[in-house]
């Protein structure tokens, strides 16, 4: 896939809407991306699952790993008002909520611009300016005078998911995205680009790639896709949270254009050592930019796989600045590099090498 066609590939995830449980739109665009290269099945929660091209069913099969959807919220109760009551979908904090410019998908599948609203300056008290807000205390305005004309006219209710609205843009001169929902559509993306590398390759392991869902409102997804993949070995691709704004140098292990970030710990995973190793040492060789990260916070879909079986695993994570609000940023060259990551260890990669990770002696 040449710069541009990636590009264009990850402004199309980045822009498709797609909260937990409302991924369809991502998977659309993702299995469309995929028909060259496998064949993809989709379940009752939306997952997607591709078999590659040239899978025997009797080797060792790799699942990989991206999730289709990116927090948000949802339209819990109509105000007398008609402004929308909502709760959210994923890790937010109530501090980068209000403000922001969403789409509510109504009963009729059209998506209606809204902004997330608050009490306007005029009219707090010196007490409320100082106070933190509530997600409970926030409405979404649609623009409607009455709850009769949100539910009846703009056939807003109960049940309706609401989406950031922000659309990407790419910086050639410095190779930046600025756009939503990089975590995880750069891994959604990164699958497509990683299938399309290894097009002409014969490997010596099946490959199925997996648009898992959910991800955002506890691994979901995930949990099912393992089951049915039944994999000997994951590699998640996974949009990770960046420290460099915030830690000091010696202690910031996802840097933009930092290379892909290989995940040692969070609060739900530890990556098997020998084939986290195999990627460090990998990436070395190939004198690939990478880091690795020790994290005290968050999780991902690995912890999922893992408990499947207690298959070795590993992420592959692509920096993002900004996750879980609606404005991200994230480098083209990160995403090229955790792809080539990703395809190299997938060349490498048979029977007898996957069983040395489980190797104790
Ligand atoms: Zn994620």
């Amino acid at each position: 896939m040449d710069k541009q066609q990636q590009i264009e590939l990850v402004k199309q995830f980045s822009d498709a809407y797609g909260v937990p449980g409302f991924e369809q739109d991502v998977i659309k665009l993702y299995r469309d991306q995929m028909a060259p290269y496998g064949t993809t099945t989709i379940d009752g929660m939306f997952n997607a699952l591709t078999a590659r091209h040239g899978n025997t069913g009797d080797r060792p099969v790799v699942q990989m790993d991206a999730h289709a959807d990116e927090v948000g919220l949802m339209v819990q109760a109509i105000r007398p008002s008609g402004l929308i009551k909502f709760v959210t979908l994923g890790g937010w904090v109530p501090t980068n909520v209000p403000a922001m410019r969403v789409v509510v998908r109504n009963k009729r599948g059209e998506y209606i611009p809204g902004v997330v609203a608050t009490k306007p300056p005029h009219f707090m008290t010196a007490a409320e300016r100082n106070q933190v807000p509530t997600i409970a205390g926030m409405s979404i305005d649609v623009g409607s005078v009455s709850s009769e004309e949100t539910i009846n006219d703009f056939a807003i209710d109960t049940g309706c998911p609401i989406f950031p609205d922000v659309q990407c843009s790419y910086d050639d001169q410095h190779g930046m995205f600025f756009g939503k929902a990089f975590d995880d559509r750069v891994g959604a993306a990164a699958l497509i680009d990683t299938f399309d590398n290894l097009k002409d390759d014969q490997l010596k392991v099946d490959v199925v790639a997996g648009l898992s869902t959910q991800e955002e409102v506890g691994l979901r997804g995930a949990y099912v896709t393992a089951r049915k993949v039944d994999p000997d070995l994951a590699i998640v691709y996974e949009g990770v949270p960046a420290d460099d704004t915030f830690e000091p140098d010696w202690l910031s292990q996802t840097r933009m254009k930092g290379g892909p970030m290989l995940r040692d710990l969070d609060t739900t995973y530890i990556a098997n050592p020998n084939f986290q190793q195999f990627a460090a040492d990998l990436a070395d060789e190939l004198h690939l930019p990478y880091t690795r990260a020790v994290r005290t916070g968050g999780g991902q879909n690995g912890a999922a796989i893992g408990y499947w079986k207690g298959v070795p695993t590993i992420v592959v994570g692509i920096p993002v600045r900004y996750e879980h609000t609606a404005y991200n940023f994230t480098a083209l060259s990160d995403f090229q590099v955790s792809s080539q990551l990703g395809t190299e260890i997938l060349r490498r990669l048979d029977k007898e090498t996957i069983e040395s990770f489980n190797r104790v002696d």
